[in-house]
């Protein structure tokens, strides 16, 4: 018999968290935090050392109360990639289970460089596996890490492979012929599952009627700006998401063409470029300079002024307008850095919908117009699939089930509609919430 149980992240996007029983065996995919309330929480956009007690209060974690009763039979942590909502509470609640963490290259990096800097302690393994390859649990349960694309590398499908059939567990991908960095998505293997009792898949977008564009279409937005605006003089800073190494590659490539010098500056930046290349997905160290400390990063920014910003291109944290983050404290006035009209600021993202960075945004937007500058918003492009794309996996992967995640209700709702679109019927949709559960014999 396999179960499933919601236990986060299937009311809202974030801290998501799913099990999968086994009959008396569990895995667990992805352990993530929610990242706004871990925020209004913590005020800071990194992970630090705090008691996994006030953030279950504050619901930052998942609450795992809903599988209190079978915490012993867990085997396996699997987090799929290595942004926050995926793996962030690892840090604070892996030691609950007695059971490895079993992920690809880079999001074991990611891991293991968050409990150095924060000097966290877990008692689990961390096991790194490639991904298109497979890992045996137990006896009965196998894994496999079916590459997919998505915003951060090294991103997998998990297909748990059981007596009972597959589970395929899909959250947080999308389907880019094009990737600007890393593999295509291994549609052959998507095609040969056999079996597919149930995909547990990411609705984020399912609204979105479209097929979600390739990360080539966002990196030659970033082109048109970074090499085809007059920026003569002036200054261009960047901002966009730290674990983004697609993006931050492209921004590398096209900056060499100006003939300035790139600067990262950030801790979470230097945190995701350096588990980037301890892995050996990219190598920047002869292209640009990172800085993680911000008395570093203040001299160099001196430094930058004084040399002449037109020499310089900056990368910089802040793109939701955090309040802690460089940019802000740059619009702030509070580093040797001083905006003259006309200098260039890119936001290579999407504002994240939530009231906290609207308005961490708007403040951030209001300040820097008042400097005069030029501002270059939403060269960005979705990582997660759109309604085209969900199609594409249903029609791959001819799942038996359909459980909706990674979304609140009217998201979930969306999916659900995509599949009684294609002649699903509506028994064979589960719309679950937090610790709801469904089982298949
Ligand atoms: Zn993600």
């Amino acid at each position: 018999m396999i179960q499933i149980i919601a236990v986060s992240g299937f009311d809202y996007v974030g801290k998501n968290m799913t099990a999968i029983k086994v009959d008396d065996e569990v895995v667990i995919c992805d352990m993530g935090i929610h990242l706004e309330n871990y925020i209004k929480f913590t005020e800071d956009e990194d992970l630090i050392n705090v008691s996994p007690e006030d953030l279950k209060r504050v619901e930052a974690i998942p609450n795992t109360k809903n599988i209190e009763d079978i915490k012993g039979q867990v085997k396996a942590i699997i987090p799929t990639h290595a942004h926050l909502d995926h793996v962030g509470a690892i840090p604070y609640l892996a030691n609950e289970f007695n059971a490895d963490i079993v992920c690809t290259p880079f999001t074991a990096e990611v891991i293991k460089t968050i409990l150095r800097d924060e000097k966290i302690k877990i008692n689990n393994n961390i096991r790194s596996i490639h991904p298109n390859s497979s890992f045996k649990v137990s006896e009965n349960i196998t894994i496999e890490f079916i590459n997919v694309t998505h915003s951060t590398p090294q991103t997998a499908m998990v297909a748990i492979h059981t007596k009972y059939g597959t589970v395929l567990y899909a959250n947080d991908f999308k389907f880019d012929l094009y990737p600007t960095l890393g593999k295509k998505p291994n549609f052959k293997r998507l095609e040969e599952l056999e079996n597919v009792v149930a995909v547990i898949v990411d609705s984020t977008y399912s609204r979105d009627e479209r097929k979600m564009p390739s990360e080539s279409v966002a990196k030659q937005m970033l082109k048109d700006i970074m090499l085809g605006s007059y920026s003569h003089e002036k200054a261009i800073i960047i901002t966009t998401f730290s674990s983004h190494i697609a993006r931050l590659n492209s921004i590398v490539q096209f900056s060499k063409k100006t003939g300035r010098k790139l600067l990262f500056l950030g801790r979470s930046l230097n945190k995701y470029i350096k588990a980037a290349e301890k892995v050996g997905i990219i190598d920047f160290s002869k292209d640009a300079e990172v800085i993680r400390f911000r008395g570093k990063i203040y001299n160099k920014l001196r430094t930058v002024m004084k040399e002449g910003k037109e020499k310089y291109i900056l990368v910089v944290t802040g793109h939701q307008g955090e309040p802690k983050a460089i940019l802000s404290r740059m619009a702030n006035g509070e580093t040797p850095f001083r905006f003259d009209s006309e200098d260039f600021v890119i936001f290579s993202c999407k504002t994240i919908p939530s009231p906290l960075t609207i308005e961490g945004r708007k403040v951030l937007e209001e300040k820097l117009k008042r400097t005069g500058i030029r501002m270059f918003k939403d060269i960005h492009v979705s990582g997660h699939a759109a309604k085209e794309d969900l199609k594409d996996l249903l029609l791959m992967v001819k799942p038996k089930n359909v459980i909706p995640a990674h979304g609140d209700e009217s998201m979930k709702q969306g999916m659900r509609e995509i599949c009684l679109a294609m002649g699903y019927e509506e028994k064979q949709v589960h719309l679950l919430h937090d610790g709801e559960s469904v089982k298949f014999n």
